[in-house]
């Protein structure tokens, strides 16, 4: 994997080219000389965030450390509240994009994370089924099936506990804050 590559250039593109148009909307305001609509548009509030944890969102998984814009639905802030979901994004900031998928991350050892859960095809390989052996009772041979399938099953929720588990410790949710938000 080229981490360079991805880190760099299209990361500082990216913040380059709203900072740009930050600077663009203040000239054309000061100057007083654009239409009220173009400069609006010359400067959208679209803040981004970082995903702080593992969790789905609007029908898509975001990874911990990716970068994404909220959608404006009704969970948006009781989850901001929370705190261990996702937290705004410094603009300027360097970005790392993987060069998968072309999604784009706070760090680069989120990057490495998010490249080994979905681009790694080794990260979880259940082991293969028993094979009958000759003569084998069915019985048995039913037997040894049922063992492999819930040890296979045990493997696979290990791999998404110890993520979850991380996530916990290095994300946890301010729960305390649940209340106050549902009130606001
Ligand atoms: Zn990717």
């Amino acid at each position: 994997m080229s981490k360079e590559k991805s880190a760099g250039a299209s990361g500082r593109g990216v913040a380059t080219r709203e900072a740009a148009h930050a600077i663009g909307a203040q000239i054309m305001g000061a100057a007083g000389a654009a239409p009220d609509h173009l400069t609006h548009r010359a400067a959208p509030p679209d803040t981004r965030y970082w995903a702080k944890r593992t969790f789905d969102y609007c029908g898509r998984t975001l990874d911990r450390g990716q970068i994404f814009r909220l959608k404006g639905v009704a969970n948006d802030k009781l989850m901001l509240d929370l705190d261990g979901y996702f937290a705004p994004f410094a603009d300027g900031a360097p970005i790392y994009a993987c060069n998968r998928c072309g999604e784009e991350f706070k760090e680069l050892a989120m990057l490495e994370g998010h490249g080994k859960a979905r681009h790694d095809p080794k990260r979880f390989v259940p082991p293969s089924p028993p094979i009958r052996e000759d003569g084998e009772k069915r019985e048995s041979y039913e037997n040894r099936l049922d063992e492999w399938r819930v040890r296979a099953g045990r493997m696979a929720d290990a791999s998404e506990d110890s993520r979850d588990r991380h996530e916990n410790e290095v994300a946890p949710l301010d729960l305390t804050r649940t209340q106050a938000s549902r009130e606001a």
